[in-house]
């Protein structure tokens, strides 16, 4: 009997269970381990936030779909693993595999600034989200770091709950070193902007977080920025257990996967999703398409290294969708240099998601 353990029950992992309870695997052993009973689905968060989705709309229970998927399941955080022995740690749980693959997805941390993880409200690993989130509601003034989709979309959508709520005078503000929505061209900014500015959101554009200190941000410019609140949303950071346990990792500490999704020195150990990064697209953002995509390969792999069969690369397409809810049920649909702006976006962005987390309820 061979053991599988999956880390982490990231969107990669989401299809490994689906694919296992539709097709089961003969003399196998398969373990979840995850930190959270809950997977949270972060495209929901800003609906969530908003006020649109109850949280049970959001989430999927990773109990209930390992039961189904005759998948055991353990409610812990895997914290060390020993590539050598073929063994991890899992808070008390000390278990051996023949394969292990992680989705554990990133945490939005930057130990660069001074302070942040002191002060900041963290919305990741993604089982922390749902406690802070009536804290930030409740805020009369919050500070958020960054100024790609996510820092937009939390903001804009704080602004459409405070409004519905008529609180006028709670304050918010998006602190950005680089242009907003970088990755997108000029429309797209043009956009974003308009919509910020709508929303009374106040923008410290240029203006890099050096230092956080109880209820200020201090920036390089030496601007001084006052919070109740602070999110950091200024891009992933890996979590610590892949440098811990000596693996290979690339510059920022994330696994270093080939395009087969194999730890490159370690090929019975996996990655996908946020907590990989493949050496031949060194670049590739983060986010819950390429995690979503790389599951059916990662299905393949597994079974593949099992029966020592070949296994198959993820090849990630150059642009792929992203659509903001932008607050009030209007979004913003942005794909490579394109961008367009209405409440249809919003409905097909709602039918997405809503398709999404129905896959897996069980
Ligand atoms: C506010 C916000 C909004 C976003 N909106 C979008 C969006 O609309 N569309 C999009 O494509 N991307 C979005 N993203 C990015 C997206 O959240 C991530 O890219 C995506 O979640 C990555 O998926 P994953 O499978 O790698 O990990 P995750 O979805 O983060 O899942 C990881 C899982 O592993 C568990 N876990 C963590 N550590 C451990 C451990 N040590 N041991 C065991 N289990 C562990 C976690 O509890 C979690 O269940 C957003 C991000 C943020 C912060």
């Amino acid at each position: 009997m061979k053991t599988i353990i999956l880390a982490g029950g990231g969107h990669a992992h989401l299809t490994i269970l689906e694919k296992l309870s539709e097709s089961p695997v003969p003399d196998t052993k398969w373990i979840l381990i995850s930190s959270d009973v809950y997977q949270y689905y972060s495209g929901m968060f800003s609906g969530f936030i908003e006020g649109l989705y109850t949280l049970e709309e959001i989430r999927i229970d990773l109990r209930k779909l390992a039961f189904k998927a005759n998948c055991e399941f353990y409610e812990a955080s895997v914290e060390k693993v020993d590539a050598d022995n073929k063994t991890l740690i899992a808070g008390h749980n000390h278990l051996s595999f023949d394969l292990l693959s992680f989705d554990i997805g990133s945490h939005t941390a930057n130990p660069e600034i001074k302070g942040l993880a002191e002060y900041q409200t963290a919305l990741k690993p993604a089982h922390l989200f749902p406690q802070f989130i009536q804290t930030l509601q409740d805020s009369k003034n919050v500070a958020i770091i960054g100024g790609g989709a996510a820092a937009c979309e939390i903001a804009l959508s704080l602004a459409a709950w405070k409004k519905e709520q008529h609180r006028k005078c709670d304050r918010i503000s998006l602190v950005h070193s680089g242009e907003l929505l970088e990755a997108h061209g000029p429309k797209a900014r043009r956009l974003i902007t308009e919509r910020l500015n709508r929303s009374h959101i106040a923008r410290y554009p240029n203006e890099r977080a050096a230092l956080i200190k109880k209820e200020t941000i201090y920036t390089n410019n030496h601007t001084e920025i006052p919070f109740k609140q602070l999110i950091y949303l200024g891009g992933a950071n890996a979590p610590e257990i892949f440098r811990k346990s000596g693996l290979t990792v690339n510059e920022d500490g994330f696994l270093s996967v080939n395009t087969m999704l194999q730890s490159i020195d370690a090929p019975f150990i996996f990655g996908a999703g946020d907590c990989a990064s493949l050496t031949a697209y060194p670049d590739l953002e983060k986010n819950g398409v390429h995690a979503v995509r790389q599951g059916p390969i990662l299905w393949h792999n597994l079974l593949a290294a099992l029966n020592r069969q070949p296994l198959k690369d993820y090849h990630p397409q150059n642009a792929s969708l992203a659509i903001l809810s932008t607050g009030s049920k209007k979004g913003l649909w942005l794909h490579g240099n394109k961008a367009f702006y209405g409440t249809m976006v919003w409905h097909i962005k709602n039918n997405i998601d809503r398709r999404f987390i129905r896959r897996f309820k069980t």
